[in-house]
């Protein structure tokens, strides 16, 4: 089987093509510049890459980028857009790649009919922002559906782009008679493949460094790349999967975070408790009751910390 993989040298992607491998695929993966090894290095010395990956230049938002990759495809996963929460100009860095970008691959998949089904990776971001009151009773579910208005009036760019994209895919997929799903993970955090640091895995790194306490005072939602990986193989496979799955495995104040590292790693000079060390009452809790049905089961937040720790070790982003 063939399949494409947009994007496929971020983060999620870079796991989601080795587990494509592992599973036998052959993979068309694209690239938005295939000359420079810190996007493509790692992608190449993955297990099955010599016989079963084959590179492609392309970019979201040039009009039929994405065609020539896509054809002879039997799927197709869209992984590619801008991860990024300080930006200067809204529209031209995240909105324009995440909506036209989309759009722009769903075309080229509407134009093969060897493609049979799309994955979206779109997010948590895309379900959580509608409004309701986010209290401890409320349970988050696929029927949610971030308010567009709502995003641009609170300036959550990023979020903004995630929900206006998925819209637009559901709306042009309906449309086209394409068979499409779109996995909708919260933070993700775990190892890395890649060399590069993405804006997700950086926040462990930041917390670890934190030792003014200055960061993320909030309650973060997290799910392993690992998982988030497999689930977008799933929802391929399984000819039943359809619409939107949420993937969140813990919904986690920071400073239970911050308590986890520290019996992992009793050397770091982590903090006792935090400057607002509020009692923990999680804003909200995310059903996993659809998601179960792609037969995932969810890495331990605790095991997550530990491999995204070890990886940064590794690559050199922090040492003790
Ligand atoms: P990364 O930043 O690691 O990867 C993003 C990928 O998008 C990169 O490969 C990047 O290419 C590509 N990209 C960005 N702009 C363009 C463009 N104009 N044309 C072509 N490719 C482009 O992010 P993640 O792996 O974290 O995110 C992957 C997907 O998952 C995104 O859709 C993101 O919104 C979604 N997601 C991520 C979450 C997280 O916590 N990480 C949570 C929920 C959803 P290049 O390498 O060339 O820059």
């Amino acid at each position: 089987k063939v399949v494409c993989v947009t994007g496929a040298s971020g983060f999620i992607a870079s796991w989601l093509v080795k587990l494509l491998l592992q599973h036998d695929y052959t993979v068309k993966a694209t690239v938005r510049d295939p000359n420079d090894p810190k996007k493509t290095q790692h992608l190449l010395s993955l297990d099955g890459a010599k016989e079963r990956l084959h590179l492609f230049k392309a970019d979201l938002l040039e009009e039929g980028s994405f065609d020539s990759v896509v054809d002879g495809c039997d799927g197709v996963f869209h992984t590619a857009s801008p991860v990024a929460m300080d930006v200067v100009n809204p529209q031209a860095e995240l909105i324009d790649p995440a909506l036209k970008g989309t759009i722009n691959v769903l075309r080229s998949c509407a134009k093969f009919p060897s493609v049979k089904r799309v994955v979206v990776t779109s997010s948590m971001a895309a379900v959580v922002f509608t409004g309701k009151p986010l209290t401890s009773e409320v349970l988050i579910d696929e029927s949610w559906f971030s308010d567009p208005v709502l995003c641009k009036e609170s300036k959550l760019w990023y979020v903004l782009s995630k929900t206006l994209a998925e819209e637009a895919a559901w709306k042009f997929s309906k449309e086209n008679g394409i068979d499409m799903v779109t996995i909708n993970p919260a933070w993700v955090i775990g190892p890395l493949i890649q060399p590069t640091l993405n804006l997700s895995a950086e926040v462990v790194l930041n917390l670890i460094n934190d030792t003014l306490q200055q960061l993320m005072k909030i309650s973060y939602r997290l799910v392993d790349v690992r998982d988030v990986a497999n689930a977008h193989i799933q929802a391929y496979e399984i000819p039943e999967a359809s619409g939107r799955y949420c993937l969140v495995e813990k919904d986690l104040h920071y400073s239970e975070t911050v308590k986890i590292l520290r019996k992992l790693y009793p050397e770091l000079p982590l903090p006792e408790k935090c400057a607002d060390d509020k009692p923990y009452a999680p804003s909200s809790r995310v059903s996993q009751e659809k998601v179960k049905s792609l037969g995932i089961h969810f890495t331990p937040l605790e095991v997550s910390l530990k491999d995204t720790v070890e990886s940064l070790k590794e690559k050199n982003f922090v040492s003790f």
